[in-house]
């Protein structure tokens, strides 16, 4: 059974984030959307308070209940989610650097990510090109040995924080022979030549984080960029081209360790619309609403467990049945969506 309920000093911590995002982030979402600059005042504010940098990442690492991360992410993007992603998006390359990288590339690189609470500073991950997003293993970029440089090539598209990023974790392919089992990702520093920022996105939304391609010409870096090192590399092309079973790439590793925090920023947008549209809601709205919702999660939960969903074992099929007279007694969702419309058209 997974337990999701929050412990005294982790409810404490949702209260010092809500605030934060209240006071902090909520004032200003909206010039930060309408202007779709980078919100570095709000994100030195956060490492001020210790909610940005290395020592906000080790509170959370230390949370064995693995909730407080999600929990806090939640009230963040509850203030706005471009903010948010401001604050959140150098989670990313960390957690490709602590998947990947040797103690002594974590150690050296990890201050460099995120500077100072006086100078903060973000990271990137760049892993999407044109023509290889969901599909990783088709990546273009090329990083090829030269004496004791590595030389990268390529085009990385959608990079959150691409370009204005200190430090850039990149994904490129030494074997293109081997998919996905050829790729290696290195360690970008700060101000490294051939390195630039290309086409800034305009955004449908999060539009105060910043997107942007990532341009890679003839860019070097010393060997001991190689995230992992040389022997660890040889050692995974050496499996491949052996077809021996490895773990998963470190781009598609690091993604499913970052995923329930995506998750917990979708679920921190929908409780801002809801707890704003339940404010203006009418009676029949909320009802509407709810009932609907209701049957759908419902429906879906017998969906999740399959044929399991289905038998009064569990009890879902319970709440399910259980979920369906709600929209119909007090006023069927037809009749609430009449009166809903009678009052949008005055004739309340
Ligand atoms: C705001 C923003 C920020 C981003 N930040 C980053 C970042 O920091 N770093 C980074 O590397 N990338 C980043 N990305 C890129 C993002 O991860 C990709 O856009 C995403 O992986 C989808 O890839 P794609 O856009 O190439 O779409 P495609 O992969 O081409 O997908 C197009 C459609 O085809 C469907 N599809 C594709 N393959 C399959 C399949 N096998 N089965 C069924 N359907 C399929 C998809 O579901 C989708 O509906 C960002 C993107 C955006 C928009």
């Amino acid at each position: 059974m997974i337990g999701f309920a929050l412990n005294e000093d982790q409810v404490a911590a949702q209260k010092w984030v809500h605030e934060f995002a209240e006071k902090e982030i909520r004032p200003v979402a909206s010039h930060y959307d309408e202007t779709e600059e980078f919100p570095w005042p709000v994100i030195k504010k956060a490492a001020q308070i210790g909610l940005y940098g290395w020592d906000y990442y080790q509170m959370v690492g230390e949370d064995e209940s693995g909730v407080l991360q999600p929990a806090l992410v939640e009230e963040l993007t509850w203030g706005c989610a471009g903010i948010a992603l401001g604050i959140l998006g150098t989670g990313l390359p960390l957690v490709a650097l602590i998947a990947s990288g040797t103690a002594e590339q974590i150690v050296r690189w990890t201050p460099e990510m995120f500077g100072t609470p006086d100078d903060p500073r973000v990271a990137a991950f760049a892993v999407t090109e044109p023509g290889a997003g969901s599909d990783v293993s088709s990546l273009r970029s090329r990083a090829v040995r030269d004496g004791d440089d590595w030389v990268l090539n390529g085009q990385k598209v959608f990079i959150t924080n691409g370009g204005i990023a200190g430090v850039h974790i990149v994904v490129a392919t030494v074997d293109p022979g081997l998919g996905h089992r050829g790729q290696a990702s290195f360690i970008i520093p700060p101000g490294t030549p051939g390195l630039r920022q290309g086409k800034k996105e305009k955004k449908l939304g999060i539009r105060a984080s910043h997107t942007a391609e990532v341009l890679l010409e003839d860019c070097r870096v010393p060997a001991d960029c190689l995230l992992g090192g040389q022997e660890r590399l040889d050692a995974k092309l050496a499996r491949a081209r052996d077809k021996k079973p490895s773990r998963a790439s470190g781009a598609l590793a690091t993604f499913e360790a970052t995923r329930p925090v995506v998750g917990a920023q979708a679920v921190g947008i929908a409780r801002a619309a809801f707890e704003f549209a339940f404010e203006h809601a009418e009676g029949s709205m909320s009802k509407l609403k709810a009932g609907e919702v209701a049957v759908r999660v419902t429906d879906e939960a017998i969906q999740i467990l399959g044929g399991y969903g289905y038998i009064r074992d569990f009890p879902v099929e319970k709440f399910h049945r259980d979920a369906k007279i709600y929209c119909l007694f007090e006023g069927t969702s037809e009749i609430q969506r009449l009166v809903i419309s009678r009052a949008n058209g005055g004739m309340a």
